[in-house]
């Protein structure tokens, strides 16, 4: 399956125009082109599908039609707002959050939620923190909500305010998001502000349109219309010299190059923008993705170098700081920034490789034959002379395949052919040549 991209006049699903896509064989384009969902990759969640050439009847537009403005939400961002004005008036007895519905309910409301679990006395404190009140959307395909685990979180906005930014545009970081307006609402003083961009409809309960927009980032799609587009491109404004940056933490089933064209948008928003000095720079940004994804998101942003702090996640079984030891988390930050600014806290065992002019985790030796620090996963790489480069630590050089592997693999899977004839498709030891001898 590969993308061909936002394609104009697309049609639209729930989940804004839906995106292009073209059945692929051995890297050969095949077969008919057609539409699918751009948010949901799994079914399940939207089963949107159009042929690219199908003739869709008057009737069946009218349908889908009918059929996306049901599948909005049942509040609208101003009604949620209005809601939310008239909760915190409301005494701390009153105030009940349905688990079911995932919802902020007045009292008039209670009746029809009888039967749900809910929370009651839902306290200020609760409400500034509204990614700890509602339940991560765990759908591994759809909507995989990952938090930053406290420690992850407070390094990136430590970080980022040490760099000197005020605005952050959160892409798909509630929890950031939300880190950021607590302290703003607690500390006359603090002067950073964000503003959220997440698909996820439950945060416009919590945030007034000026903090949040209801956005796609597969379809570069704002939910809100052009007054929403105008609230993101006024805040990339870098008004009273207010630096500004974007934080995104996609889910990892994504697929970058629709995440790319949507963020390379946004930094055209940003750069359209009046700007004061040289204008070819590029909107600062942090992507913060797996290290495998590499050479993908390089392919789409020659200027980023992925940095080797490993970002924690709260919920995430795997990728969360152990008690004991950690497990090692294989998500990283990707950035158009200088690498050698950012500081990696070396409590943490960073420390600052002066030839590679960045910090690097502390088993990520120097190899002076490739003249650079390079491990990807943290653990300590070994070079070898055949591959002329550094591998992971559990691979060996096969000299069948001439290249670095697991000891474990099939000599077959790689086109080389066989050892004995050079033909491929079999190995040595299903040879016909061999077995005729
Ligand atoms: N680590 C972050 C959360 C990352 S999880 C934090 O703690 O703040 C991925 C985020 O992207 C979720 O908030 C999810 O709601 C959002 N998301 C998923 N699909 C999206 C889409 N198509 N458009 C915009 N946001 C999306
Ligand atoms: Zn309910
Ligand atoms: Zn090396
Ligand atoms: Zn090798
Ligand atoms: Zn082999």
């Amino acid at each position: 399956l590969a993308l061909l991209g936002p394609a104009p006049g697309a049609p639209c699903c729930p989940h804004g125009p839906a995106l292009l896509f073209v059945k692929t064989s051995q890297g050969k384009e095949e077969g008919r082109r057609f539409y699918a969902c751009s948010a949901c990759r799994d079914r399940k969640d939207c089963n949107f599908f159009q042929w690219e050439d199908e003739k869709v009847s008057e009737t069946r537009l009218a349908a889908r039609e009918e059929y996306n403005r049901n599948h909005q939400p049942s509040f609208t961002h101003r009604q949620n707002m209005d809601r939310y004005k008239n909760f915190v008036l409301l005494p701390s007895s009153k105030r009940r959050f349905c688990q079911e519905c995932q919802q902020l309910l007045l009292p008039a409301e209670w009746g029809k939620h009888s039967d749900h679990q809910f929370l009651c006395d839902i306290t200020t404190a609760q409400l500034k923190r509204p990614s700890q009140l509602l339940y991560p959307l765990e759908n591994k395909k759809t909507n995989a909500q990952y938090l930053f685990a406290d420690r992850s979180c407070q390094f990136l906005l430590n970080l980022l305010v040490d760099l000197g930014f005020r605005r952050v545009l959160s892409v798909g970081t509630p929890r950031l998001h939300e880190m950021i307006q607590s302290k703003a609402s607690q500390e006359e003083e603090y002067s950073v502000r964000s503003l959220l961009l997440d698909i996820d409809f439950r945060y416009s309960q919590f945030y007034t349109e000026d903090e949040f927009c209801h956005y796609n980032m597969f379809n570069h799609h704002f939910f809100g219309g052009e007054a929403a587009r105008e609230t993101c491109r006024k805040f990339l404004c870098e008004e009273s010299g207010e630096r500004v940056i974007m934080i995104t933490d996609p889910p990892f089933g994504g697929l970058v190059e629709a995440l790319a064209s949507s963020f390379k948008k946004l930094m055209a928003m940003w750069r359209e923008t009046e700007k004061e000095g040289d204008d070819c720079k590029e909107m600062p940004m942090f992507w913060i993705f797996p290290y495998f994804f590499e050479s993908r998101i390089l392919d789409f942003f020659p200027s980023f170098s992925m940095m080797d702090y490993q970002v924690d996640y709260d919920n995430h079984a795997l990728y969360k700081h152990g008690k004991t030891g950690r497990r090692q988390s294989p998500v990283r930050i990707f950035t158009n920034l200088t690498p050698s600014i950012i500081v990696l806290p070396e409590e943490e065992g960073y420390r600052f490789c002066t030839v590679c002019q960045r910090y690097v985790s502390s088993g990520n030796q120097h190899c002076e034959i490739c003249n650079s620090c390079t491990s990807k996963d943290g653990r300590r790489w070994k070079h070898c002379v055949l591959c002329k480069k550094c591998v992971k630590p559990s691979w060996f050089h096969c000299n069948n395949c001439n290249c670095c592997t697991l000891q474990k693999h099939s000599c077959e899977k790689t086109d080389v052919g066989c050892f004995v004839c050079g033909k491929a498709g079999h190995k040595r030891s299903a040879c016909p040549s061999l077995s005729h001898a």
